[in-house]
């Protein structure tokens, strides 16, 4: 007997969203998050803890493809990383849901129209606007194509509340900050916030999913979870939204354990990792920057399409924290008065051997196994990409520094549990259905087959909603077990 109808892991943006949809369709949800709720006292938008102390992120160490340990940017509270997240919220282009094979881009089963009506309802419920342009930003904008660039600029879809103008802490402190006044639209406000109480809706927080649970007669139907703490649960149908560093360690974890190996879509579960190709520049010149939000532009270029800049939401005393530690801080903080930030994107192909792979046969760490060298066509352009930015700006009167990010900064993993329509080829299918499985899909940021030219977080949502309806639609044809 189930003890609900879906089971949801992770309450990230594919889970949230996921979990809203099937509530609003009259199913009964359990969502099980592996963290807690954010405090509301402030330490969310505190520089020291957030930045300096890392207070909120994931403590897990993993081993890079070469062994060596890294701790991945991953954060496990309700609402998953989309509390910290900078709000950008973008459609993909319609072409970027082809295959691209010049840039080692994977299709989509499923084109730009399927996904258009769930963009607008996701857009609507996450209520995305555009903010003006501000004067510094502005500024350097009419300076930018000087050197006969083609920066093209438009209007950046955010998901902020009008009101953030009115409140300079807010203002300065969303991009990588949790809001405290919930003026930034995250999957637990815009989603779980909607749904009412009775509803059929359960949350779990401070409880990991350990285990997926196998039918006893038929191990190829999962019918429910086990917790790290003991407890199992039992559900018609179960949804992995644990993210894309986390939703493919549970997969593949269960495949293993229930000796379902020879299934095709194990070889493929872990690959084809993505996170984008990420620079963060800064912008100095003489003039004190005065420019409250910031993020309020999108920059692309027809020369580089695989590429998008955004500025970051970062004031002064942040894009301070930015300038490498042997300058004294005092001039660190008289930079970043003056200077602006972007933050440069470049669409990552896919690789198969780049990939995550859960610890097993006694390693210690599980292993996230990155190489951009396998992605030479999208390092090309990304190089060009940094050059042109940094040209543009010195032409403009700005002195540019840059700083490419990290492996462990994995705020835009995704692609781990690639969705597609040969089960040789993808994990899960065009409904996020897992090939090979019954009872099992997946929602979150695992299954995107690119990871296109802006974020990820409004694809996501768009597909966990429309996910949902099809899931509702298939469990209320059946008799509820
Ligand atoms: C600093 C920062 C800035 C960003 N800026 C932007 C932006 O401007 N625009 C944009 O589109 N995207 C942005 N992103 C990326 C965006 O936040 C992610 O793409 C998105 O949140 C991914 O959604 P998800 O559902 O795949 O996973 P997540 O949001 O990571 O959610 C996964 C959830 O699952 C939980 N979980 C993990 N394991 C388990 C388990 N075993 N059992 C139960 N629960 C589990 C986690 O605790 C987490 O809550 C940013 C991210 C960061 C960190």
């Amino acid at each position: 007997m189930s003890d609900t109808d879906v089971i949801v892991v992770g309450s990230g943006a594919g889970g949230s969203a996921v979990a809203y949809r099937l509530i609003e369709a009259g199913l009964r949800v359990r969502l099980i998050e592996k963290g807690e709720r954010l405090p509301d006292d402030g330490s969310t938008l505190d520089i020291h803890k957030v930045v300096h102390q890392g207070a909120f992120k994931s403590r897990e160490t993993w081993r890079d493809g070469r062994g060596r340990p890294i701790v991945p940017e991953e954060y496990f509270n309700l609402g998953g990383k989309t509390k910290w997240y900078g709000a950008a919220l973008l459609r993909y282009g319609e072409h970027e849901f082809e295959a691209d094979a010049a840039h080692q881009c994977l299709p989509w089963p499923i084109g730009y129209r399927d996904l258009a009506p769930y963009y607008e309802e996701a857009e609507r419920l996450l209520g995305v606007r555009r903010f003006d342009c501000e004067p510094d930003l502005a500024r350097l904008l009419a300076r930018l194509n000087r050197n006969g660039a083609r920066w093209q600029a438009s209007p950046l879809p955010m998901g902020l509340a009008p009101e953030i103008l009115a409140d300079a802490e807010e203002a300065a402190h969303f991009d990588g900050f949790a809001s405290v006044r919930r003026l930034k639209a995250d999957a637990e406000q815009a989603f779980l916030g909607r749904i009412g109480e009775g509803r059929g809706f359960e949350l779990i927080t401070g409880a990991a999913v350990a285990r997926l649970t196998p039918d006893p007669t038929d191990p190829r139907r999962v019918i429910g979870v086990r917790l790290a703490d003991g407890r199992t649960f039992r559900a018609r149908h179960v949804i992995l939204a644990a993210g894309a560093m986390h939703s493919p360690r549970l997969l593949q974890r269960h495949l293993e354990d229930t000796g379902l190996t020879s299934l095709p879509a194990y070889a493929q579960v872990g690959r084809n990792f993505k996170l984008h190709l990420l620079t963060a520049m800064l912008a100095v010149s003489t003039g004190r920057k005065t420019d409250l939000l910031r993020k309020t532009t999108l920059l692309t270029n027809p020369h580089l399409p695989h590429s998008s800049v955004q500025p970051l939401g970062f004031d002064g005393e942040l894009i301070g924290t930015l300038v490498p530690r042997l300058v004294p801080r005092a001039m660190a903080r008289l930079i970043g008065d003056r200077a602006y930030g972007f933050f440069l994107q470049t669409e990552d192909g896919s690789h198969p051997d780049n990939r995550v792979v859960a610890a097993a046969n006694g390693a210690d760490a599980s292993r996230l196994d990155y190489d951009a060298r396998r992605l030479e066509p999208a390092l090309r352009e990304h190089r060009r990409l940094v050059r042109s930015l940094s040209l543009s700006l010195l032409g403009a009167g700005y002195l540019p520094f840059s700083q490419r990010i990290p492996l462990h900064g994995t705020a835009h993993a995704c692609g781990t549990l690639v969705a597609g329509d040969a089960p040789a080829r993808s994990v899960v299918d065009r409904e996020g259905s897992v090939h090979g499985l019954a009872g099992l899909s997946v929602a979150d940021g695992s299954i995107l087959p690119r990871s296109s030219r802006v974020n990820p977080s409004l694809t996501i949502y768009a597909w966990a909603l429309r996910l949902a309806d099809h899931l509702a639609q298939r469990l209320q044809r059946q008799t509820p077990a």
